[in-house]
């Protein structure tokens, strides 16, 4: 089965080429249907900011790597128990590429995200089919199509984002990071009545797209002074929620400083392993009373993901889409940054059964 993977470990970034992360299409085997587990035909499968952190070697080193779990798709089988759910084989379908065990202590606890099984379903969903547990896989509203619903799973972390920033309407809510991460959390947030919201992000187009979709403010960090801008925009309170959604090292200090007093400020990307960030504990923590968080993955979100998904406006996430076997050319386009985020499509599925 064709799958897309890391076949060798390095920054996709790399100029030199001799050493440069490499992505392309490998076979891989197919997998195994448990009784409880459904067989999907991979329709869209969008690619993360993460998956270059895959190529440099994050979660391991062992080539090929496969990826992609951010996917959207028809299903093709039914183990002969995977009806709890009300599955049906044609359905259209997105979900969690983790599996919660439900039966570890921090599942009993609460605490999916710390699931000590949460690897057991985790596969390569760039890829003609992909197996998952019954309990991964959700049904799509009439009204999502297979394209948008492959932006099931980024919309989840957003939800889970916003969970963990306890925001209150009419906090007033800054967002570093225009990514599609960003972009999809800004959104959330506006449902949630954040006021003075804000897009913090270099890029103009990311920034014009924050603009379209419901920031009421945009800050460019390398031109404008974001401390400054901060002040005429609150008033000189501060942001009450700040996220992180850039994953960028140069950028998450500075958040420290544009959130108000007792406010909250979450890390919703990944950070390199080796990074620390500086923090002094008497002015944030003791004077600031800041509460600092972060977002590992997203458990608890996909029944309320899938319920706001077809009120956001996210055409512009799903404009760059290659085919499966140009897999390669479409992580070069992902590198480059042309576009917000771009989608493979593993399978030529017809859309004739979304109604809008
Ligand atoms: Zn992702
Ligand atoms: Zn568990």
């Amino acid at each position: 089965m064709k799958t897309v993977a890391v076949t060798k470990i390095g920054s996709l970034r790399d100029p030199d080429e001799s050493t440069r992360g490499r992505v392309g299409l490998v076979d891989f085997p197919d997998q195994p249907l448990g009784p409880e587990d459904v067989r999907i035909r991979v329709a869209y499968a969008a690619i993360c900011g993460s998956d270059p952190h895959l190529a440099e070697g994050f979660f391991g080193t062992d080539v090929p790597i496969g990826l992609g779990h951010e996917i959207s798709g028809v299903i093709e089988e039914l183990g002969e128990r995977a009806n709890r759910n009300g599955l049906q084989v044609g359905d259209r379908v997105a979900g969690n590429f983790l599996k919660f065990c439900g039966t570890c202590r921090p599942c009993q606890a609460g605490a999916q995200q710390f699931c000590e099984h949460i690897q057991d379903y985790n596969r390569p969903g760039m890829a003609e089919t992909i197996v998952w547990h019954e309990s991964q896989v959700y049904k799509l509203p009439d009204d999502v199509s297979l394209l948008k619903g492959c932006l099931l799973e980024p919309t989840s972390v957003a939800v889970r984002i916003a969970d963990k920033t306890r925001v209150r309407v009419g906090d007033r809510v800054a967002v570093c990071g225009g990514g599609p991460i960003g972009q999809l959390a800004l959104q959330v947030m506006k449902m949630y009545g954040a006021t003075s919201l804000t897009m913090i992000e270099p890029i103009a187009d990311r920034r014009d797209m924050a603009l379209r979709h419901g920031a009421e403010h945009v800050i460019d960090p390398v031109a404008e002074n974001q401390f400054e801008r901060t002040d005429e925009i609150t008033g000189g309170a501060g942001f009450d929620v700040v996220i992180d959604a850039s994953g960028s090292t140069r950028a998450v200090k500075g958040l420290l400083d544009i959130a108000a007093k007792g406010g909250m400020v979450v890390y919703g990307a990944m950070y390199p392993h080796d990074f620390e960030m500086p923090l002094n504990l008497s002015d944030y923590l003791y004077l600031k009373e800041l509460t600092l968080t972060g977002v590992f993955v997203s458990p608890y979100a996909f029944p309320r993901a899938l319920q706001v998904l077809p009120h956001l406006d996210v055409d512009e996430l799903t404009e760059a889409v290659f085919p499966l076997d140009r897999a390669e050319k479409a992580f070069e386009v992902h590198v480059s940054g042309a576009y917000p985020k771009v989608v493979i499509r593993c399978n030529e599925i017809p859309e004739e059964t979304v109604t809008s």
